[in-house]
């Protein structure tokens, strides 16, 4: 791989990434400066930084059939893995954290394969994973069998679909049941934590909502406790007059740990 020449400012995500790099060896990596939940957004792909770009490079991100994109940030540092810790769905500009979630000093990686149809640079892949599948030349490369298990973009299915049907055509079968697809994600295990991400997070929106409702709904809000208590830790009589009587304050108690 090329080293890289950042032409941005650095750091470009200070608050999540952070890049290592081992001078001896010429190589980087990248890492997450913070914990993050299974499917979370780690980063938007916002234009600008990301700028649209004619060719593949080492430095794009393949969007669509025939479209890339350049990062221009320090996303760029982000290593393939055969077994990655991010997703880069290119159809939302989304990149989402890895159905494993991320720990802070995780390295930060995305499966290659999963963006880029054809890598003008192949690389020998040294991630060390059960599941390593060597050589790393893009989708276009790969069996079936070695793009089971990751998270594949849209353009990567139809490329692949356009490539078995021309396939079946010259061969005089049909395209569409030579088993040679990649799944539908009808019973794959990242669709499966796909959809158990969406029930959960549907959960968490529901029982905040309702727990916002019944909160409001009550005779009258409490007041903030930041109102009874001065800097000082003594009562503020001046926020007195604003107390609603005990229910107020044994709500404030009740939700927050009244010290008085
Ligand atoms: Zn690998």
């Amino acid at each position: 791989m090329e080293p890289i020449k950042p032409h941005w400012a650095q750091p470009s995500h200070p608050d999540r990434l952070e890049i290592v790099a081992n001078e001896a060896a010429f190589t980087s990596k990248s890492i997450a400066l913070a914990d993050f939940p299974p499917f979370a957004v780690f980063s938007k792909l916002t234009f600008p930084p990301c700028t649209t770009a004619e060719v593949a490079t080492y430095a794009t991100v393949q969007t669509g059939v025939s479209s890339h994109l350049d990062l221009n940030s320090d996303l760029l540092y982000i290593n393939h893995s055969c077994e990655p810790s991010l997703i880069f769905d290119t159809s939302s500009l989304n990149v989402i954290v890895g159905p494993r979630g991320l720990k802070k000093g995780d390295e930060l990686s995305f499966f290659y394969p999963s963006t880029e149809w054809h890598m003008a640079q192949p690389f020998k892949c040294l991630c060390g994973t059960p599941s390593c599948r060597g050589t790393i030349s893009g989708a276009r490369d790969m069996s079936p069998a070695q793009l089971e298990g990751v998270w594949i973009n849209a353009h990567i299915r139809e490329l692949i679909e356009q490539r078995d049907s021309a396939v079946a055509a010259a061969n005089g079968t049909n395209g569409t049941t030579n088993g040679s697809s990649v799944t539908n994600g009808a019973s794959d295990a990242t669709a499966e934590a796909l959809r158990d991400a969406i029930t959960q997070a549907e959960s968490v929106v529901a029982s905040t909502r309702a727990a916002l409702k019944t909160y409001l709904a009550r005779g009258q809000a409490p007041a903030p406790k930041a109102a009874i208590v001065n800097g000082s830790g003594v009562e503020d009589p001046k926020a007195g007059l604003q107390r609603r009587g005990a229910s107020a304050r044994a709500l404030a108690g009740e939700m927050g740990g009244d010290t008085n």
